[in-house]
């Protein structure tokens, strides 16, 4: 109730949400988080499928249809191709702003950001500078998990540390480039680690001001290998997913002002709810989205501009389609996005063998 109060104070009663692409161009990665359903290696097509990269011309492809479809972003992100350079990141997203010059490109995780700067021996904040050239405009704050190098010792012990993290959305903060913060929680954390990361992000926040909003992400167990070993829980309660939000809310303001419900990983009943515990904001329709549903989620791939503003009406608020930096839309982009044609079934064309060449 007290974060809902900070919330009617903070944003009224509109609740935002943009109009988006997911465009996941691999799930070959070379990294070992214990927690991943999707980054799919050689022993486990079996179990979660076959492993695959799309081309330049599906990236293209794909960009095009979701601004025909009245999108104003995409999200791309991806795993750690063992062929991926630095280059590779750059040439994505110069590929999609020279065939959709007005489509925001908002891409990387500051893990992916890392590993490009790596393998082109160059700094982070020069590898940021190429990318924002190309045409980057933001950065998911994924790959943050747990910001807490205990918890991450296990769940993601080869992925870029705390500290890591923090320096990369710093960097990216310092040259105008914002990004979001998220928590992946409810598999082996404790309160003390939530309690942590979000004291990490507020000092970050007031450090480098650059977060447009914060993403809390519940567990989503049934394919993870950590719970398949019995090594996580099967994610949050539901009573921890809501105070999650309504503690975000409080321990953020008022440096972070926009708290977001995932309906990929609530569910939209879930992601409703919670729009009356602090959060104010539903995120992407995304119209197609795999990791989610990788790691076994029943929601991902599409909730349509009609659905989601009938979703945020029922809860008695007020819908706005918002750009990345939460602006409001230009009325062409809405009108496209109502009664668009339904997307192109995708096709994620699978590797013959993962030593390979690579097909971007
Ligand atoms: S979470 Fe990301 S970095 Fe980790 S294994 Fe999965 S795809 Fe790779």
């Amino acid at each position: 109730m007290v974060a809902d109060q900070l919330r009617r104070e903070v944003n009224g009663e509109t609740v935002a949400y943009v109009v988006n692409r997911n465009i996941n161009y691999t799930n070959v990665c070379t990294y070992k988080c214990t927690f991943c359903a999707f980054s799919k290696g050689k022993t486990h097509e079996d179990l979660r499928g076959a492993p695959y990269l799309i081309d330049f011309d599906e990236i293209i492809r794909r960009s095009e249809e979701a601004w025909s479809r009245g999108a104003t972003e995409v999200c791309m992100q991806g795993g750690i191709h063992p062929d991926f350079t630095g280059e590779t990141y750059v040439e994505i997203c110069r590929a999609v702003k020279a065939a959709v010059p007005d489509m925001h490109v908002h891409a990387f995780s500051p893990l992916e950001v890392t590993q490009g700067a790596a393998t082109l021996g160059i700094p982070v904040p020069r590898f940021l500078t190429n990318l924002k050239a190309a045409g980057l405009g933001t950065l998911p704050g994924t790959a943050a998990e747990i910001l807490d190098d205990e918890v991450r010792a296990t769940l993601c012990p080869d992925k870029i540390n705390t500290q890591q993290w923090l320096d990369v959305v710093a960097a990216a903060h310092d040259l105008g480039m914002p990004t979001t913060a998220t928590i992946m929680f409810g598999h082996m954390e404790r309160p003390e680690h939530w309690a942590r990361h979000l004291a990490r992000l507020r000092a970050q926040q007031l450090a480098s001001g650059g977060f447009t909003e914060f993403v809390p992400l519940p567990f989503v167990h049934m394919e993870a290998p950590l719970y398949r070993r019995g090594h996580a829980r099967p994610g949050p309660t539901y009573r921890e997913a809501v105070l999650m939000h309504a503690v975000a809310r409080l321990v953020l303001h008022p440096v972070i002002t926009n708290i977001q419900a995932s309906w990929t990983k609530l569910g939209p009943e879930g992601a409703s709810h919670v729009l009356n515990c602090g959060a104010n904001d539903l995120g992407g329709t995304l119209m197609n989205e795999s990791i989610s549903k990788a790691a076994g989620a029943g929601h991902g791939q599409e909730l349509r501009p009609e659905r989601m503003e009938a979703l945020i009406a029922a809860a008695g608020r007020i819908p706005q389609q918002r750009t990345t930096l939460y602006q409001p839309v230009p009325a062409e982009r809405r009108q496209a996005s109502f009664g668009a044609e339904p997307v192109q079934p995708v096709v994620n064309r699978p590797l013959r063998r993962l030593t390979g060449q690579p097909r971007l």
